[in-house]
């Protein structure tokens, strides 16, 4: 359908023009015609690529002409800054664009100066219960990756923000993958569901036939013949695919450690290609990764075409990979499914394996049909490919490969009765004055998902029961004169975001005093927090350090395994994750880290990273129970777990651009404080190791703006 005639200003047509958008596709299209640009709610279930973020788009700008403001939230930090900047293109109309994804407890007044906001659920529940002046300008909320509900870790949140949101006559839109119950969501939000299965680029799904060694694509009637030349698929395919087809591939396995060692032979059977301009430079970016595996193992595989990505990369590494994918500078990518859930990276074709070791059952399972259509839906690149293929490597049978390919997603189902959601909501809710009593605990989440789904309200109104049991118990609940209210470390808790029952943990486990480092660390890794979003170790690491883990605790150092309510497991694993934490604190290299506890550092990126919230969270915790001397250790401790340095250098690294490295050098060169570096010429500080100019010259501008140095 033309963008013109939808009442749209010209300035805003002109725009999308601009950005190559001259008429709406067919999922826009009915969109607006069911009501996009006017009232209600909405749910659009559609695949990858179908143009969702413009359905979202329209509904915003069309909330900014209304006078009202919109919310647009998505479930991490990466995609709120990713849309953040698509969105910001709206500034050249006039539209005011802001991005807030920060600490849960910071102030949200500030925001209300913004016409469109982006932020993560987290953040915007956080708005919700701070209530902010500016929220009744909030007019509609976008909810990007909707049939996330059905995640047993960030649905429920999802559930609580849409009940407040229904409760308040906000209008909501829904936008979600394919599901099984695309329905049943609309009917949740009471909303218009506009369901469809259309793609900007046809996706033929096939898999291969083991005896045959061909690839058969039943939609088309036919098959393309492999040869087997290893008699592994995940290696021939692939070959055959860039040597013969010269085609681009993602492989998709469902181990890290398969990933990278397909990864080295597929490299192995390619040839060395010259190395063009644009590999020479994301190689030489490679450069700034910070473990050796990457910075030389990598590139290796770069130059022959090959590249792998999965959660343990750092950062850096990771979006090197996919730039250079993007780019067609790799031929072959092996990933893990992680990269299916995150960035779109579309290609031409697409393997799936469609098995997955099981650890809790100790054997391989079959994936569920969802997750298969999340991976096999990147095949094809818009604009560049006229069909994408999806080829299934290893059903056991061809009944097993046509169930994925004609099978529908599951549907998806709340998940909010979990014992642990609901202590986390129903505090929230008795912390922020919703309800102040179990009835209305039960009310304010009666128009959530999972309560719609489980059908019968005695059951749930009896798990709210028992939550309400347990908080009490933990002393976060208190009743007076017949109503429910938070106690302080309720409230606290409420805000922090932990679980009450990590708070709990905690204070079972305290170290006799603050000092103690690495017993603090291990408490915090035994946390039901922690431990929800820690990697896993392998066994012969953990092995390997229970002597120690012993010792330790003969002498004090740590919690003994004794303990009241601890499993011994548990507590050699997160002794494990302790000593990782507390080396990574004391400034041992993330090469160092990586060879020790083979770990990625992707994975000590994502400890640390929670690590450094929970104590951060326990911090305040203390803070308001008063006890002074343990909340300056948590407090020092969530700083120096952030920067990853001793405390003497906690000050230094206060400052942009330098972190831990460049921090360590200027101590060692007689510089022990800001006071110190300001008293310096540029020029000293210049010619530090691995400092330079550009970096000098920050350093001396961040210490004019605070004051410490004049000129
Ligand atoms: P989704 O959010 O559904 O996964 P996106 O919104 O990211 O998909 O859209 C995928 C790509 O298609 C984007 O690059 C976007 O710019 C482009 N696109 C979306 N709608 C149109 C349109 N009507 N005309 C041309 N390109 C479009």
């Amino acid at each position: 359908a033309a963008l013109r005639g939808l009442g749209l200003p010209e300035a805003y047509v002109r725009l999308l023009e601009e950005r190559g958008i001259r008429e709406l596709n067919p999922v826009q299209s009915e969109a607006v015609e069911k009501g996009l640009l006017g009232e209600g709610n909405m749910v659009v279930s559609a695949p990858t690529a179908s143009g969702k973020t413009l359905i979202a788009e329209l509904a915003l700008v069309d909330a900014w002409l209304k006078g009202g403001m919109g919310v647009y939230l998505t479930p991490l930090r990466a995609l709120a800054s990713e849309k953040y900047w698509e969105f910001k293109t709206l500034e050249s109309i006039g539209v005011k664009v802001g991005v807030s994804t920060g600490d849960y407890d910071q102030p949200a007044d500030h925001l209300g100066g913004y016409d469109i906001l982006v932020a993560t659920y987290e953040r915007f529940d956080s708005i919700l219960r701070l209530k902010p002046w500016w929220l009744p300008r909030v007019s509609v909320v976008v909810v990007d990756e909707v049939h996330m509900v059905g995640d047993p870790e960030r649905g429920p949140i999802i559930e609580v923000i849409a009940a407040r949101l229904l409760k308040r006559g906000v209008r909501v839109i829904g936008l979600s993958a394919t599901v099984g119950n695309p329905g049943e969501l609309a009917d949740w939000l009471h909303a218009t569901l506009v369901a469809t299965g259309w793609r900007p680029v046809k996706l033929v799904e096939g898999y291969l036939e083991k005896h045959e060694w061909r690839i058969v694509f039943p939609s088309e009637g036919r098959a393309e013949a492999v040869e087997e030349d290893t008699g592994d698929p995940f290696l021939d395919i692939p070959l055959h695919n860039a040597v013969e087809l010269g085609v681009q591939t993602l492989v998709f396995t469902h181990n890290r450690r398969r990933v990278e060692e397909y990864a080295e032979k597929a490299a192995q059977r390619l040839p060395m290609a010259p190395v063009g301009d644009a590999l020479a430079k994301l190689l030489r970016e490679l450069e700034e990764a910070p473990t050796s595996v990457e910075r030389d193992g990598l590139s290796e595989l770069m130059k022959r075409g090959v590249a792998f990505h999965h959660a343990g990369l750092s950062g850096v590494a990771r979006s090197i990979v996919e730039k250079a994918f993007r780019e067609r500078l790799i031929r072959i990518l092996y990933a893990t499914p992680t990269l299916a859930a995150g960035v779109n990276l579309p290609a031409r074709r697409v393997l799936v394996s469609v098995k997955r070791y099981d650890p809790a059952r100790g054997r391989k399972v079959s994936i569920s049909v969802s997750e298969y259509k999340q991976m096999a839906g990147r095949a094809g690149r818009p604009r560049f490919d006229e069909k994408g293929e999806s080829i299934i490597v290893d059903a056991s049978s061809s009944r097993e490969a046509l169930k994925y390919i004609e099978g529908s997603p599951e549907p998806v189902a709340g998940k909010l009765l979990s014992e642990r959601s609901l202590r986390i909501h129903v505090l929230s809710l008795v912390a922020s004055g919703e309800a102040s009593s179990t009835r209305e605990a039960v009310e304010a989440l009666s128009a959530t998902l999972s309560m719609k789904q489980s059908g019968d309200p005695g059951f749930y109104a009896g798990k709210v029961e028992a939550a309400v049991k347990l908080l009490t118990e933990l002393g976060m609940i208190e009743e007076a004169g017949g109503s429910l209210r938070a106690s302080a470390l309720g409230r606290i808790t409420s805000y922090t975001y932990l679980d009450p029952l990590t708070i709990s943990v905690y204070r079972g486990l305290k170290p006799p005093n603050p000092g103690l480092d690495l017993y603090l660390l291990h408490v915090v890794s035994m946390t039901p927090d922690f431990k929800r979003g820690s990697p896993y170790i392998q066994g012969r690491v953990v092995a390997g350090l229970e002597d120690v883990a012993l010792d330790m605790s003969g002498e004090g150092l740590i919690p003994g395994p004794g303990r009241a309510g601890v499993d011994y497991d548990d507590w050699l694993e997160a002794f494990v994750h302790a000593m990782i934490l507390y080396d990574w604190i004391n400034e041992a290299s993330e090469d160092e880290i990586v060879g020790k506890y083979s770990v990625g550092p992707g994975d000590l990126y994502s400890m640390r990273d929670t690590a450094a919230w929970i104590t951060h969270a326990l911090a305040r915790v203390e803070g308001v129970l008063g006890d002074i001397a343990f909340y300056r250790a948590l407090d020092k401790l969530s700083k120096r777990l952030e920067k990853g340095v001793r405390e003497d250098a906690l000050e230094l690294a206060s400052l942009r651009l330098i972190g831990r490295v460049r921090a360590r050098i200027l101590i060692e060169h007689g510089f022990k404080t800001l006071r110190d570096l300001a008293e310096a010429p540029v020029s000293s500080i210049a010619s530090l190791p691995r400092f330079g100019q550009r970096v000098a010259e920050e350093v001396e501008r961040q210490l004019r703006e605070l004051g410490l140095k004049q000129g």
